[in-house]
């Protein structure tokens, strides 16, 4: 097989010999490519996902062999969706909004990992980085004025702090867990839009499932909208 075809047949094979090599730096950098930024909650995700990849040894070719269930939306589920290969897209992600920087990753047959950031952790984080946090507060929690300087050294003191933070233990970053889960079901590939009636200026759609959507029948309404021209 050439470089080629393999790369074809197995995009994913850089990844997994980083994750082969417990290489989290180049982890990171990978994660950074989708994410924009290097930060620590995005390492935190890359250490998380490697961790699961570990324990689990699964390949990931993106058809849910595993699925990833991510309790945030930060920068988190960044680091966990390039190493797990569970995406938004491939359907493997799945969000359960609860605000907590936690994620389950799980086997076809329930076997299961839970990595959540050890809260008692999380709050020294703060004491240790005092002036990227400040940044941090500064420009985003508190959305106001910044120098361009300023922004450009917080994105330079995460991305110090998000290498840094891979070399810390495990067992001090996350509270781990082993467990059997039922898993959810194949997802059902939705969301094809039909538009059917225009009145005046807006236009009225539904979504539905492709595996409804054959024969001729208009399929009935799983979700319906607005949408103001
Ligand atoms: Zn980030």
């Amino acid at each position: 097989m050439t470089r080629e075809e393999a790369d074809v047949s197995h995009p994913r094979r850089e990844i997994e010999k980083l994750i082969e090599k417990g290489d989290l730096k180049a982890l990171l950098y990978k994660a950074g490519e989708l994410h924009g930024h290097l930060c620590p909650y995005l390492a935190y995700g890359v250490m998380a996902g490697y961790i699961a990849m570990r324990e689990l040894n699964v390949r990931s070719t993106g058809m849910e062999e595993i699925v990833a269930i991510v309790e945030t939306n930060n920068c988190f589920c960044d680091g966990v969706q390039i190493v797990t290969g569970c995406t938004f897209g491939n359907n493997a992600l799945i969000f359960r909004d609860v605000g907590k920087t936690a994620v389950t990753v799980a086997k076809r047959d329930g076997t299961a990992i839970r990595i959540v950031l050890d809260p008692d952790f999380e709050k020294t984080r703060p004491e240790e980085y005092p002036e990227a946090y400040r940044l941090w507060n500064k420009i985003v929690v508190r959305r106001e004025k910044a120098t361009k300087e300023e922004h450009e050294k917080l994105m330079k003191l995460f991305a110090e702090i998000a290498i840094k933070e891979l070399n810390q233990p495990f067992d001090k970053v996350f509270r781990i867990s082993r467990m059997k889960i039922k898993v959810p079901e194949y997802a059902v590939h939705l969301n094809r839009i039909f538009i059917y009636q225009t009145v005046s200026d807006t236009v009225r759609f539904i979504t539905v499932s492709l595996g409804q959507a054959t024969g001729a029948e208009l399929p009935s309404p799983t979700q319906e909208a607005q949408l103001n021209l």
